[in-house]
Formats: C-alpha cells, structure tokens, sequence
C-alpha cells in the first residue's frame, strides 16, 4: 500500500510553508509539500522585483504573528532566505515541479492526483495555492500581435522603453517607480485617487512626480488596445490614445475556481468558504493564504492560517 501521509499540503508558498513548518514543529513528522514551480515560493519569486521592500503589515493589515515563525519587515531576498532555511532545518518532504490536478475524499483519507499521473494519500489535505498563477487580466481584448509588449510581471521589462503600469494598489506603485529609474513610466489608475497605497510608497510615488520621473494618470480608464505597427496603442477612456512599448498590468489575481471546483469546494464571494480552522465543508480538508481572503492577503496573514490549521489538526490527531 502507498504511503499514507498525516498531512499533505498543495503550495509551497507563505500559507503552505507555514502549514508545514508549524505542524512540523507540533509534531507531526509525516508531512508532504507539494509545489508546481521549481522552488518554493513562485508569488515572491515572479511578482516580486529584485530588492523589494516586504512589508510585514501589507496594505495597512495590521498582523500579530500567532506562531513560531518569526516573520519581519524585509526585503524579497531576506524572505526567501528566512523561507530556505526554515524547510532545510525542520526537513519537510517537497515535491518541486509537481502540480495538483485535484485532490479526492475517500472514506477517511484523501487521494492527491498530479498532472504526470502521480497519486498520493493523506488524512489531512491543506490546499495553499494563492492567486497569482492566474494574474487579473482586462476585461478588453490584448490583441495577439502585442501579446509579447503586455506583461503582468517584470520579467521581460529592459532600459529606456516607454511603460504604462495599470492599477491602483501597492504592487503598481513599486512596479512604476522601480521601473521610473530607467525608464519613461506612467502609472494609470481608474480612480482620482490612491486609496490602498501605504505611506512609504505613496510618499515615493509623490516624490518621482513632483521630481518629473514619473507620470500619472487619474480617474481614467481603458476602454481598448489596438496594435499600432506591432506597438500597444492605449484607447483611453478620457477620448485620448498614447502608443507605448510595453504595458505592465498590477491588478491581482483569480481565484483558481476550477481546481477548487474539481476538489469540490465551495467559492463565494471570490473567496473559499471555511470555519475558524480554515477547514472547508468537507472535515480534513483546508484552505489556506489568498484563496481565503476575499482582497488583499498577505505573508503574515497566510503563516497565520497554517498556525491555525497545524494547532486544530495536531489537537484533532487520531494518535
Ligand atoms: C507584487 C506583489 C507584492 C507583494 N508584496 C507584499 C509585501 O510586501 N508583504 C506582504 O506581506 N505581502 C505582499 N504581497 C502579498 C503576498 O505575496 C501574498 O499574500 C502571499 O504570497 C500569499 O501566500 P499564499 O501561500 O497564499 O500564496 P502564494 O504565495 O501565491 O503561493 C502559492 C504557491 O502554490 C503554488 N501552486 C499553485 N497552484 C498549484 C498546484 N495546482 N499544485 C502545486 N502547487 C501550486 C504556486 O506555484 C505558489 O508557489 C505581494 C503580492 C504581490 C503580487
């Protein structure tokens, strides 16, 4: 018979990693921590610039942590270290490169099935996936011969290009004024106003204005692209129209309906539906990290649930 594992968990990720480690710490030894990418952490790793501040308490969201990880305000870099070293000391079984396709109740346990055929058993199933594997899109269509030019990350930005990064909430305002120092940059927001910004970065992007390195656009939204020549030309809701070279959207991410749909759970409100414990409608299977935070979740919110989760399965444990 295949190994039956006390708790398997689908994301390595904050809430995942924190579910691990916590449980860990509780005890229970016969953990598996599943993750598609090659490395742990996949949000920080492709969203995150270079250097980036972390805020511990991310848009104004006041954290106490309730475990054992001491989490601090840092940059990306001291994140995924404090992250490495934490799954190199307590040795958390990890599957890199593997995806969950969707996961099963049986009678009292759970079977785990991945995208190349593997199954896996466990009596407790924590599903940590977060958002970002689907970044929010527009609602207008990207027209196929700019597709390269419009990104949802940094990853293919270079130096002196012309960039307009779409959206209203931190991760637009470092983007913009990360990217204003080598390139021409405006940050084109629906609303008049910033209203999720935290001081630091409004403080920032007030300064890069008031200094010409960055240009704003306010209470005007986008009706439309057009393939100017190979070039995003932006159809502004304002009549006006300005061809850039790249556009950057930093607008969020989807919760992943399907796969949950698929792990027959529940979704409302953008959000899946658990008790204190994080436990789904279905006993022994949680929901950990953004996918329960209906807006903005963040790393000490999700090392949060994992605490929550680890307490009430090692307090439930069946010895
Ligand atoms: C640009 C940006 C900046 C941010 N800055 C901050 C900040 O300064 N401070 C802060 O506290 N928060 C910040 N956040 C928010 C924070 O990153 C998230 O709240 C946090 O990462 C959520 O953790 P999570 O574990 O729920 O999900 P994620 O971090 O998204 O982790 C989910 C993991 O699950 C994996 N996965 C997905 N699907 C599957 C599958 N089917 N099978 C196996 N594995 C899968 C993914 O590859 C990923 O590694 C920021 C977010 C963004 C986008």
């Amino acid at each position: 018979m295949k190994k039956m594992f006390d708790i398997a968990i689908i994301g390595a990720g904050p809430a995942g990693i924190g579910t691990a480690i916590e449980s860990y710490i509780f005890g229970i030894k016969n953990i598996l921590l599943i993750e598609k990418a090659d490395n742990h952490s996949a949000t920080i790793r492709n969203f995150y610039k270079d250097n980036k501040r972390v805020d511990k308490d991310w848009m104004g969201q006041t954290v106490e942590c309730e475990g054992r990880i001491v989490f601090m305000d840092g940059t990306k870099e001291t994140t995924l270290d404090l992250f490495d070293k934490l799954l190199d000391k307590h040795k958390i079984e990890t599957l890199f490169n593997t995806e969950v396709e969707k996961v099963e109740k049986k009678e009292d346990f759970f079977e785990i099935y991945t995208t190349d055929n593997k199954i896996f058993k466990a009596k407790n199933v924590v599903i940590a996936i977060g958002k970002m594997g689907k970044p929010n899109k527009p609602s207008y269509k990207i027209p196929p011969s700019i597709k390269q030019f419009v990104n949802f990350n940094l990853d293919k930005c270079s130096k002196n290009e012309k960039i307009l990064v779409v959206g209203g909430g931190n991760s637009a305002a470092e983007y913009a004024y990360f990217l204003a120092d080598s390139n021409e940059v405006t940050l084109n927001y629906r609303r008049e106003k910033f209203t999720r910004l935290n001081p630091e970065n409004e403080k920032i992007i007030n300064e890069y204005v008031k200094n010409g390195k960055l240009k704003l656009k306010m209470g005007i939204d986008i009706n439309s692209l057009d393939s100017e020549h190979g070039k995003p030309k932006v159809n502004f809701s304002n009549s006006s129209s300005e061809i850039y070279d790249r556009i950057i959207y930093a607008i969020g991410g989807t919760t992943p309906i399907d796969f949950l749909k698929k792990c027959s759970i529940e979704v409302a409100n953008n959000k899946v539906e658990v008790d204190e414990n994080f436990q789904t409608k279905i006993p022994g299977l949680f929901a950990a990290g953004d996918i329960v935070t209906a807006t903005g979740g963040s790393i000490a919110i999700a090392l949060n649930h994992g605490y929550k989760i680890a307490s009430y399965i090692t307090k439930n444990r069946k010895i």
